[in-house]
């Protein structure tokens, strides 16, 4: 058996390496490390596959939640808010451009935000929501976008576990996640369901208007070179990362589809039972799998994780600790956050091995693992 990886970067580079190696040496032999030829036609590529009308290429998925906060014109002490239960980068960049990260419950089931909880965590100074698609599961949108309208919120998905994933409205119109709210953000890196070799990320927006702030914002706030009009940054994907994302992206769809079979091999293996809850699958979007990500009752967590690394399965805790609890909001007021089911789920996930790579051999090995561990302890 080969090796059991959380993500198996290795044999999936295998597979397409002539295909990666070729594009990489064109854009080494045209010399156009930046804004080449291959960014170009990625940026393009990305936006026909995403129905977005606007793909701003950038340096990585926390620079593009940075850059969409910074083009809606925030001003310090706004209220934006976000879910505590998702990886840092959705909370930090808030904090980071001197706006109030206003932490809010999840669905126990989804892990994406509680619109309820949402609404009510509504005040005068709130001017954006981020809604979090974890693990590659949509967040519930329809409910979130009417939220938003009624409060004239804008609204910045964090996509970057979600890319390819999509969400059908109840009158029947489907868009895929990160084209929905006001503006969308992901990542590229390495293990995201699009990573390149690298660092790299992208926004997405409908909005003309905002599409040429974001890219001013994302080139030092010029759109004529030496002409800086708004304070921006420097965020750009190089050549080099947009020629493995051109071979990447042409292969999404299969790889959500390798995805969601691994997905359905484990949730027969757990299927009802009595300390082991699998993902939902909400009926409204297709689940990406970024994460298999268990939730246990019952069961030592933190010991089912040693267990299983003395059989060479690796498995996470995505996240150890929510954001409202993390040390960099302890002297704003984070400790104060009374978020019971962030916490409640914080204490009882694990996330298995999910990638394109696995085969039935790794599938049994690790879901037999698991049930050796929850049926003993
Ligand atoms: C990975 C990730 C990011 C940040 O992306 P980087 O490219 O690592 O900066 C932001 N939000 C979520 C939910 C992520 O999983």
């Amino acid at each position: 058996m080969r090796p059991i990886q959380m993500v198996d970067l290795k044999q999936q580079y295998t597979k397409i390496k002539s295909e990666v190696d070729s594009a990489i040496s064109e854009v080494l032999d045209s010399v156009a490390f930046i804004n080449g030829p291959a960014v170009t036609q990625f940026t393009a590529a990305l936006s026909a596959y995403t129905g977005s009308k606007h793909v701003i290429p950038c340096a990585n998925g926390t620079d593009a939640l940075q850059i969409a906060l910074m083009a809606l014109d925030l001003q310090p002490g706004d209220e934006v808010i976000t879910p505590s239960f998702t990886y840092i980068a959705t909370t930090e960049v808030v904090a980071l451009l001197r706006l109030k990260p206003v932490f809010v419950e999840v669905d126990p089931k989804t892990f994406c935000i509680d619109p309820a909880a949402l609404e009510a965590a509504i005040t005068p100074r709130t001017k954006a929501i981020v809604p979090v698609h974890l693990y590659g599961q949509a967040a519930p949108m329809k409910e979130i976008m009417d939220i938003a309208k009624k409060h004239g919120l804008a609204v910045i998905e964090d996509n970057a576990q979600a890319i390819g994933s999509d969400y059908t409205f109840p009158d029947g119109t489907k868009k895929k996640t990160g084209s929905i709210g006001t503006i969308g953000a992901t990542s590229f890196f390495p293990s995201k369901n699009l990573g390149c070799y690298g660092d790299g990320g992208a926004i997405f927006t409908d909005d003309d208007a905002l599409a040429t702030r974001l890219k001013m914002i994302a080139n030092h706030g010029q759109s004529r070179r030496y002409y800086h009009e708004l304070v921006g940054c420097n965020s750009r994907l190089d050549s080099l990362q947009a020629a493995v994302l051109n071979v990447k992206l042409k292969k999404l769809d299969e790889y959500i589809l390798a995805r969601q079979a691994a997905a359905d091999y484990y949730d027969n293996a757990f299927r009802n039972h009595p300390k082991i809850t699998t993902p939902y699958r909400a009926s409204y979007s297709r689940h990406v799998f970024h994460q298999y990500t268990l939730v246990l009752e019952g069961v030592d967590r933190n010991g089912l994780n040693e267990f299983l690394a003395t059989k060479s399965v690796p498995s996470m805790i995505y996240y150890p600790v929510p954001a409202h609890r993390q040390q960099m909001f302890a002297a704003s007021g984070g400790n104060s956050y009374q978020l019971a089911t962030t916490d409640w789920l914080t204490e009882r996930v694990i996330s298995l091995p999910m990638h394109t790579e696995l085969d039935d051999e790794q599938l049994h090995m690790i879901s037999s693992s698991v049930l050796e561990y929850v049926n003993k302890n």
